[in-house]
């Protein structure tokens, strides 16, 4: 088998076992301390990556993060923003949210979901036992499309090592993503989103959670059933990071 191989396979291993873990599956791990030299490989990988609460936080590397967010001029939304938004939040949290791109107010305020959709965030994230400012929330996308039209494909490929190293750096225990194009990013599929909702699936060895956009509720406010499927959504979260 070629290194190459080798590796790929390992790393893919280590995203499994990483997963497997946040699910609570923590002996899937201890049945990977094999004899062999692949075997040794990947128990020292997930031994790196299983214990990310003792890492200790990158803060240097967070603010110059952000900072080039708010400077980035990489693709053509940054003609059309006031400013960019690049989240808001604990940067060391449990629980992060990703949403599509700012909208009008996020545009104005330089703030992440903040118009009414935000509210609405707002109040799941409390009802789910937690303040704002214990998550971290953020898009996809970091600038404001024109006219809220949804970002594409280019935009998102463009602003994407943003959001990969905000996940890296804050390296939470799970995520919820907003709507389709959220979903689409981090679990790289093109199923509608009342496929996939309700169903964790995984980012790089992290619980993906997708749910509906705080939008989709608020264009739909008479539909209970919606916002009941959002609260199933949210219950599975709440019960992962309480075994976590
Ligand atoms: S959307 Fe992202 S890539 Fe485009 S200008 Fe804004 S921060 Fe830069």
């Amino acid at each position: 088998m070629e290194e190459k191989e080798i590796i790929e396979r390992l790393e893919n291993l280590e995203n499994k076992l990483r997963f497997y873990q946040q699910l609570g599956a923590g002996f899937l791990v201890a049945a990977q301390k094999k004899p062999t030299d692949e075997g040794k490989l990947a128990d020292e990988l997930v031994g790196l990556k299983t214990e990310p609460e003792t890492r200790p936080f990158q803060a240097e590397e967070w603010e110059k993060l952000i900072r080039r967010i708010r400077d980035c001029h990489f693709c053509p939304l940054f003609q059309g923003r006031t400013q960019a938004v690049p989240g808001e939040g604990n940067c060391q949290t449990k629980l992060m949210f990703i949403g599509e791109a700012p909208g009008r107010d996020e545009d104005w305020q330089g703030r992440p979901f903040v118009g009414r959709a935000g509210q609405l965030l707002t109040k799941i994230i409390e009802a789910m036992g937690f303040k704002r400012q214990d998550v971290y929330i953020t898009n996809v996308v970091k600038c404001r499309p024109p006219e809220n039209r949804t970002p594409r494909p280019d935009e998102v490929k463009a602003c994407s090592p943003y959001l990969l190293r905000q996940i890296e750096l804050i390296n939470p225990r799970v995520i919820v993503s907003l709507g389709k194009i959220a979903a689409e990013f981090l679990l790289q599929t093109n199923k509608s989103m009342s496929d996939i909702r309700g169903h964790f699936g995984e980012f790089k060895g992290i619980p993906v959670m997708p749910t509906f956009h705080p939008a989709y509720l608020i264009r739909n406010e008479g539909n209970r059933e919606i916002k009941r499927l959002v609260w199933e959504d949210m219950k599975k979260v709440m019960k992962l990071l309480e075994s976590s």
